[in-house]
């Protein structure tokens, strides 16, 4: 495949933006070479500038549960934007896709939307503070919840000290009020909580994990999270950007049957507009302005198009949540595919899969945390990426990252990727 005119405009992309993009995962760093521009998509296949057809594994990291350019979404979006794009002031569209929020995730009496996954987290954690009145949160090494400065922290010296910072412009006394703990551990947590005592407002986590790929909870892991925030007056957040919506109507407190105090979502809850949302029960929602103490405002919070995009979203998912057993099954049928192909091909590797997300890493032992995630052969997922790339196959451009399915992929696209699967495993170590 050809991606010369891709090339050519990252070349003019980079004068006028730092990088070319304006997200760094895009810049195709993790795995070489230059990023592609896309024309435009639909349903499961994205087209780009050079004309090229791909198989989208990506959907905008998750939200095109749907597929692409999903009519009712689209239409939806005409049709508000004839009306005004944006007023600053309450429209009837908000109540009534935050009442549909409310009704389908479990344990949560309101919600407030934003404009992204990092404003939905970064608002969740500073309404735990003020709720709870105190500062610390704990925060898991290999999560993310966006690039607001607190979670830009790195494991100090020793897991129960203190936090640095991870990125210039990040103050020390912001990465104090941080402790970093281990994913699926629950031994660590305990030893952060009790060198912490009475100090810890909040425990943050994606209760499946997606961005050190796809690392589900072990047994236990989150209940176990639960009794600690009980027994030690903590509130438990769980960052719903990426699963929210999609592993469950009600997301992985429905699936795995576990309470969070706060929840956030991104991704799904806006249908590809820029939207992110915070929601608990009402003890806890009613501390924000302009009823409570704990200040959160935005512009362009609640924008009608967003609204009406994601409306238009959890409608069709809430009118047909088949859906969910159908993404599931296909990356069931992607999942068995990659196992055979990767055994025959005698390839050392790890498929990790829950619901409709799954990543792969080229490691022979069990990927569970950020550890095992970066001990994991990236010389492999690099030719991996590239050897898919070349077959008309986009996958996430980073071992780090997890592939969304959406319900817009046929049977015979997953057999087109399990044969693209078969030749590139040929090519690998
Ligand atoms: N939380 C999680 C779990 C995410 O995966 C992301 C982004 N991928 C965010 C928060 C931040 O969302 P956004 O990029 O919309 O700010």
């Amino acid at each position: 495949m050809n991606y010369q005119r891709s090339s050519a405009l990252f070349v003019e992309a980079q004068k006028v933006i730092p990088g070319g993009v304006n997200s760094p995962v895009r810049a195709f760093k993790a795995v070489g070479g230059d990023p592609i521009f896309v024309e435009k998509a639909k349903g499961a296949y994205l087209y780009d500038v050079d004309g090229n057809k791909l198989i989208d594994y990506i959907n905008s990291w998750g939200p095109m549960i749907l597929g692409h350019a999903y009519e009712p979404v689209v239409n939806a979006v005409i049709e508000k934007a004839k009306k005004g794009t944006s007023f600053g002031m309450p429209t009837a569209i908000e109540t009534e896709i935050a009442a549909l929020a409310v009704s389908m995730v479990p344990n949560v009496d309101k919600i407030r939307f934003v404009n992204s996954g990092t404003e939905a987290c970064m608002s969740a954690v500073r309404l735990a503070r003020g709720f709870a009145g105190k500062d610390k949160i704990i925060k898991f090494a290999g999560c993310y919840h966006g690039h607001s400065d607190s979670f830009l922290i790195q494991a100090g010296s020793g897991a129960v000290t203190f936090g640095t910072p991870n990125s210039p412009g990040v103050t020390e006394g912001t990465a104090k009020d941080t402790l970093l703990a281990i994913y699926n551990d629950l031994d660590n947590v305990a030893e952060v909580i009790t060198a912490n005592k009475d100090e810890i407002a909040c425990i943050i986590l994606e209760p499946v994990a997606g961005n050190m790929g796809c690392i589900a909870p072990a047994e236990g892991f989150l209940q176990g999270l639960r009794k600690l925030c009980d027994e030690n007056n903590i509130l438990l957040i769980f960052d719903e950007v990426m699963t929210g919506f999609r592993l469950a109507a009600g997301g992985v407190q429905e699936l795995l049957g576990v309470k969070a105090d706060i929840v956030t979502f991104g991704k799904v809850i806006g249908g590809g507009l820029p939207v992110g949302a915070f929601a608990a029960r009402t003890e806890i929602m009613d501390y924000l302005a302009p009823i409570g103490p704990v200040y959160q405002a935005g512009t362009l919070s609640g924008n009608p198009l967003a609204m009406a995009a994601g409306l238009a979203m959890l409608k069709e998912l809430n009118a047909n949540k088949d859906v969910f057993n159908s993404i599931n099954k296909k990356t069931e049928y992607l999942h068995k595919g990659m196992d055979e192909t990767f055994n025959a091909g005698g390839v050392r590797f790890t498929i990790n899969r829950i619901g409709s997300m799954i990543s792969v890493h080229f490691s022979e032992t069990p990927v569970t945390d950020f550890t095992s995630a970066a001990n994991a052969n990236n010389e492999n997922f690099k030719k991996f990426f590239h050897g898919m790339l070349n077959e008309g196959i986009y996958i996430a451009p980073s071992a780090f990252e997890t592939w969304f399915i959406c319900d817009a992929l046929s049977y015979e696209d997953l057999d087109t990727t399990i044969a693209a699967c078969r030749k590139v495993a040929k090519t690998l170590k």
